[in-house]
Order: structure tokens, then C-alpha cells, then sequence
């Protein structure tokens, strides 16, 4: 009965959203693996909750005409997806890539409904983007750009209705642009971004956040085992925000990264990545991560040519802990079998979905510790939380007291998905955990909303 409806609902996604495969993919995961909760409580299925929640309650999609410096028009697509609002206010980043389409931004909002109930914070879910490339751009261009995508979204945004972010592709820059033309066009100084810099409105520890709270959550799921961070060789993939901040913080806690990686290739330190010059290179500099090898000699770089299309180098170099920090479906099957080979305890994910179904499955069965996104890179969007508290308050706390809340946080998230999955007879599932714990928030609470 449990089984069937979720097939019915998962080919009503495949119908109603053709070539939609991410979401479709982000969907059937949840789908499959609330299955135990489903069973135990009637009232999920009695409410048709499954048919509701694959259903996003806006979408936005829009034109966004901007001028080059050569003063051509060019023309992207803009898209805001307001998955759901049980729980909260909209919150969800925007992604800049020329990849994103509304399959993408769907999936991604569908996942943030859960992550952001998992923080234990009042926010709901969304995300938003456009197939706009900032790479390659001149800093006016990208203003423009930004300048354009907000005089559409500032209609649909606003402090406590919608609290976008940042994501691939949206940093500082682009959060400025973005809350400079909100600013001008609502005439109003509010919290209606996270984000944002320190002198106007932003909280600190928000850049660190998403990357230290994903190594605070393999801190506390080592722990179970027995095990801790020390000494432990690491890999990290990417090089941006989670990943600079995820390579930091493990130097920080006495582990070890050796790699990391970006579009173009990867770089193997053996001796341990050096974190100015990456800060230097990647966030400084935005150069491709070869300047980085260029300034170590003792350092290898591998092309992303030299790997096949379903293997990714940074993943078969020998390590104890994987930080799979990038981008979705970027660590397959063929990945997995080599982590497991070379020993491999533990995939964190501080990216969203970046691990392949099948590849899960593969390193779950060969006894592979799992960190799912949803749980371990929830410190960013829980930062933002905080952001916006403090905004809320006009206050600025100091980076010790944002980081020890960040601790905290992802201390009881881990928890949460850790006890639910116990709960379910799923002892150390924690894909079942945090999806238990986080859709049984969100679930309950449209259940005593009613049928709106
Ligand atoms: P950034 O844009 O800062 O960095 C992304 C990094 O991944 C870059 O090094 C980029 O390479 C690389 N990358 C992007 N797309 C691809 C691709 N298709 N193939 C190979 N490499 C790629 O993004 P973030 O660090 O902010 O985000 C990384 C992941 O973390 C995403 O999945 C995001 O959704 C997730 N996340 C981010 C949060 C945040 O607070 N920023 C919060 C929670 C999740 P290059 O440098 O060459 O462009």
C-alpha cells in the first residue's frame, strides 16, 4: 500500500515535470526512504501529504535582459521556486551556472524543505538561480546582471516572506548587487538577503558556516564510532565556499586534506594542502586551482580530461574521509568502488545530493559511514537563520558566539538523524533519519494548516 502510493506519486512527478531528472531523483530518495514512517502513521497518506509536498506552491520564472560591456543585450532565465512555507518564511540560495534549469532549482528546493526543518529553525523551503555564468565576466557585467535578475524577484521577496542566499556561482559580489537594486527599489534597509557583508547587515561565521558545520557533523558522527578527525587524511571536493571552509576547519581540528578540486582539474598535496595559497588562488584570485600547483612544485594536478565521464580523480586518490563539496551526482559508482578500495571510512556531504544512488547503495553495503547533505551542510542555511535573527534584533554578535551556535546546531542535527533512524530500526541510516525527521516537521504542520 506505502509502496505503491509512493510509485504513483514518483510517475506523477515523471508525467507532470518531464526531463526534470534531479528532482526526480531528489524526490524518489525522500520518498523511498520515509517509507517506515509511512507505514507507522496513517495520517501522512489520509491527508494525501506525498501528492501536496512534491508540488512546489510557486514558481517563478522570468526574463532577465542585461547590457554586456560591449553594450549588446544578453538575455538569461531567472527562476524562484517557493517549495513550501509550513514551517516558515521561504529560504533557499540562488545558483548562478549555466547548468541550471528548473529541474535543477526544483530539486534543490524540494531538498531545503528538509534541511531546513532538520535545523530545528522556523524556515521553509525554496531556491532559485539562473543559467547566468558569472565566470568570465567583468565585475560590471555581473552588477548588471544582478541588477536586472532582482528588479523581477524583489516582487516576490522580502524579510518575512522569501530570504534568498547564496549558492554556486552567488558569493559576497553578487549579494551585494543583488541587495543594493532590493534596496533601491523597495526603499527599505531589511533582511530580505542573507549573506550579506559585514558593514551591511551580515552576520559573521556565515561565510565559514556551510564548511565548518559539515566537518563538525563528521566530527559528531565519527564519534559514535569511536573515531575523531585527528591525523586523518581527507580529500575535499571543489574549491569554492564549502570547500575552502571544510579544508580549514579539518586543519583546523588536526586532520589532514590532501586534495581538493574545481571544473577544470584536481591538485594532490600530499603534504597537505596549504590553505592561503588556496584562499589566494580560488576566493582571491578566481583563477583555476592550476595557479595552485603552479606556486607548489611538490604538488600533483590532474586535468579533468584525463578521467573518464563517470569517474572523478579527486575521489581515487587514497584517503580516510571524503568531503564530496562540489556539485550533485559528482561521485558515482565507479567512485565509490575506489574509495571503498582504498579504505575510506566516511562520505560527509557538504554538497547537495552529490553522491549517485547507486554509489550510495554501494558504500552503505561495504560498510561506509554516510553523512547526508540534507543533515551535514545544513550550518549554512542555519547560519542564515541566524543572520537574520540578528538583523531582526539589530545586533551583531561576535564570530565565537555564531560559531559555538553553529557547534551546537549541528551537534542536535546530528542527533536528530542519528535517534530518528534508530527509532525506525534503521540504527546508523542516517539518509532515513534526517529524512524521517525533517519531512515528519514539515508534514505534521500542513496537516494542522489545513487543506491550503
Ligand atoms: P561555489 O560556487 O563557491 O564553489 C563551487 C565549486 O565547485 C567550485 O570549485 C567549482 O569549480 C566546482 N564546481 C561547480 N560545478 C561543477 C561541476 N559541474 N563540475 C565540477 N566542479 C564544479 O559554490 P559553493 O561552495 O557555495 O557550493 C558547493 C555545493 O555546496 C553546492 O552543491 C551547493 O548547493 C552546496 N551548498 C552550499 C551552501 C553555501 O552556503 N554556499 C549551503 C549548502 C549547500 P570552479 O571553481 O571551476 O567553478
Amino acid at each position: 500500500m506505502v509502496k505503491e502510493r509512493v510509485e504513483k506519486v514518483l510517475d506523477y512527478i515523471a508525467t507532470c515535470s518531464p526531463g526534470q531528472d534531479e528532482f526526480y531523483q531528489a524526490a524518489r530518495e525522500v520518498l523511498e526512504s520515509i517509507e517506515p514512517l509511512l507505514k507507522a502513521e496513517s495520517k501522512y497518506l489520509d491527508n494525501n501529504i506525498l501528492e501536496r509536498i512534491v508540488v512546489p506552491e510557486r514558481t517563478i520564472i522570468f526574463r532577465v535582459n542585461w547590457v554586456d560591456d560591449s553594450g549588446v543585450v544578453q538575455t538569461n532565465l531567472g527562476y524562484r521556486v517557493q517549495f513550501n512555507s509550513a514551517i516558515g518564511p521561504y529560504k533557499g540560495g540562488l545558483r548562478f551556472h549555466p547548468t541550471v534549469n528548473l529541474g535543477t532549482v526544483k530539486f534543490l528546493g524540494f531538498e531545503q524543505i528538509f534541511k531546513n526543518s532538520l535545523t530545528g529553525l522556523q524556515i521553509g523551503g525554496a531556491k532559485g538561480g539562473s543559467n547566468f555564468d558569472p565566470k568570465g565576466k567583468s565585475d560590471n557585467e555581473v552588477m548588471r546582471f544582478c541588477q536586472s535578475f532582482m528588479s523581477e524577484l524583489y516582487k516576490y521577496i522580502g524579510k518575512n516572506r522569501d530570504v534568498p542566499a547564496g549558492d554556486i556561482g552567488v558569493g559576497h559580489r553578487e549579494i551585494g548587487y543583488l541587495f543594493g537594486q532590493y534596496k533601491k527599489l523597495t526603499g527599505e534597509f531589511e533582511g530580505a538577503l542573507t549573506g550579506k557583508g559585514i558593514n551591511w547587515g551580515g552576520s559573521l561565521a556565515r561565510k565559514q558556516a556551510t564548511g565548518y558545520g559539515s566537518v563538525y557533523f563528521a566530527e559528531n558522527h565519527l564519534t559514535v564510532y569511536n573515531k575523531d578527525l585527528k591525523d586523518k587524511i581527507c580529500v575535499v571536493s571543489g574549491s569554492g565556499n564549502v570547500a575552502t571552509y571544510t579544508i580549514e576547519k579539518l586543519i583546523n581540528l588536526g586532520a589532514k586534506p590532501v586534495a581538493c578540486s574545481d571544473s577544470k582539474g584536481t591538485i594532490y598535496h600530499k603534504s597537505g594542502i596549504d590553505i592561503a595559497s588556496l584562499k589566494a588562488v580560488k576566493e582571491i584570485g578566481r583563477e583555476s586551482l592550476k595557479a595552485y600547483a603552479k606556486i607548489h612544485p611538490d604538488c600533483e594536478y590532474i586535468d579533468v580530461a584525463h578521467y573518464p565521464k563517470d569517474a572523478h580523480a579527486i575521489w581515487h586518490i587514497p584517503c580516510d574521509i571524503a568531503f564530496p563539496s562540489a556539485t550533485q551526482n559528482e561521485l558515482t559508482l565507479v567512485d565509490a568502488k575506489a574509495l571503498v578500495k582504498n579504505g575510506c571510512i566516511l562520505v560527509n556531504e557538504g554538497a547537495n545530493m552529490p553522491t549517485t544512488p547507486d554509489a550510495i547503495d554501494y558504500l552503505q553495503a561495504n560498510g561506509v559511514l554516510f553523512s547526508p547533505g540534507k543533515a551535514a551542510n545544513a550550518g549554512g542555511v542555519a547560519t542564515s537563520q541566524l543572520e537574520m535573527s540578528q538583523n531582526a534584533s539589530m545586533t551583531q554578535w561576535n564570530f565565537e558566539e555564531v560559531d559555538i551556535k553553529l557547534r551546537q546546531i549541528m551537534k542536535n542535527i546530528f542527533k536528530k538523524a542519528h535517534d530518528t533512524a534508530k527509532e525506525f530500526e534503521h540504527d546508523g541510516n542516517l539518509i532515513v533519519g534526517a529524512n524521517i525527521a525533517g519531512f515528519r516537521k514539515v508534514a505534521d504542520s500542513m496537516i494542522d494548516e489545513g487543506s491550503i
